[in-house]
């Protein structure tokens, strides 16, 4: 089936990108497992394809099905999360700057810090629930305006759409990671983002079993020069991921509903706990963003973090204790999993960034999964016990 725009969401998640197989009317997309493809004569190829870096059949299916959940012309995949922001940093030369928030993805902050900035890229960390500060830290070197949002593992929420206003009054391009919402939540190019990252690893995908990135885009210029790093460094996702990636776009909005429902139930639950000093979720009222979360989400997402009184000892007696939470790095499966970013996902942010941000030692985060939240609940009333 051919779908438009004016489908919705669940009816693109299914059919967007895929279309009965030609030689068998197989209803799902072939994992085409070949790196190479015959041609007729020297330089003649059948279909489109001549060899699997450049393109394959799985792939493009891929690309085309996440580049409708996003609202967006072109999709690009990629091995992984951070393979697709390195393709995103291509776009700069030597001696650009880039404005990056804060409270980024680790595996984001390294690669700008300590693998671009050898290039003479250089990167300027700014706290952008207050868009004015971008607006103040723009200048004519920078070309790039990095954003995530909600942040990890603060959830702090920004302004789509007046940081993007901020940047391109400044000549600079934006990026957006929107791995913690999903394209059901959150759709940054409608709000004015040039490009949107993913890493597929997280909600995209589902079920903790593959490794995957995506940058999605409308500006021709902009596919183009991304496609020609995608061929040129071949950071390429496997054809099985690929189909992996197929097969769970078809359920993102299901999951992602209950996500967002256990998510609330679970913070709820937890803001009444004696043990826990404050709990931030973008869907409480309680959220500094609360407001924006709201304009630009159709949900809050199933990530929640609580500050523990009692500090360390606190949290490490909860994480030994948690029986259905995983105690584990990543997020976004249909597993609840919970961690400890002080000493786990954030260990390689200084401690003196860690501490301006405020992720100190009582913080946990919590991967919310679809179980039934009330055996959830039923398991951190007991860690807590
Ligand atoms: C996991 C993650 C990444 C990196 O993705 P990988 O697939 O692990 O390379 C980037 N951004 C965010 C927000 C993430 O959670």
């Amino acid at each position: 089936m051919k779908t438009s725009s004016n489908h919705g969401f669940g009816t693109r998640a299914i059919h967007a990108g895929q279309q009965p197989d030609p030689t068998t009317g197989a209803i799902c997309t072939p994992i085409y497992q070949t790196s190479t493809f015959v041609q007729s004569s020297p330089g003649v190829i059948k279909g489109e394809y001549d060899y699997s870096r450049a393109a394959n059949p799985t792939r493009d299916a891929l690309q085309d099905n996440l580049a409708s959940l996003e609202g967006g012309k072109y999709g690009l995949c990629f091995s992984s999360g951070v393979a697709a922001t390195g393709v995103v940093l291509h776009l700069l030369s030597s001696g650009d700057k880039v404005l990056l928030c804060d409270d980024v993805y680790g595996g984001t902050n390294r690669l700008f810090h300590r693998v671009f900035a050898q290039l003479g890229i250089e990167t300027v960390l700014v706290d952008m629930t207050d868009p004015d500060r971008v607006t103040e830290a723009m200048d004519e070197r920078t070309k790039l305006v990095w954003v995530e949002t909600p942040t990890n593992p603060t959830l702090k929420v920004i302004d789509i759409e007046r940081v993007s206003e901020a940047a391109h009054m400044g000549g600079a391009i934006v990026a957006v990671d929107n791995t913690f919402a999903s394209p059901y939540l959150q759709n940054p190019l409608a709000l004015g983002a040039d490009i949107v990252c993913h890493s597929t690893t997280k909600y995209i995908g589902g079920h903790s079993d593959a490794i995957g990135g995506a940058l999605i885009v409308n500006d021709d210029e902009i596919h183009q020069r991304l496609k020609f790093v995608q061929l040129s460094e071949g950071a390429v996702p496997g054809i099985m991921e690929c189909f992996l990636f197929l097969r769970s776009t078809k359920t993102l909005h299901v999951r992602m509903d209950r996500h967002c429902e256990n998510a609330m139930k679970v913070a709820e639950y937890l803001s009444g706990h004696a043990a826990i000093e404050k709990v931030v979720y973008p869907g409480l009222k309680s959220h500094p963003q609360h407001d924006i979360a709201r304009k630009q989400m159709r949900g809050f997402g199933g990530m929640v973090t609580i500050y523990l009184k009692g500090g360390l000892e606190a949290s490490r007696k909860m994480l030994e204790r948690v029986a259905i939470f995983g105690l584990a790095e990543s997020l976004g499966g249909v597993e609840s999993l919970i961690e400890h970013p002080a000493i786990m996902t954030h260990a390689s942010v200084p401690a003196e960034q860690r501490a301006k941000l405020g992720i100190s030692d009582g913080l946990v985060r919590l991967s919310v999964g679809i179980e039934d939240a009330d055996d959830l609940i039923a398991d951190l009333k007991q860690s807590l016990a």
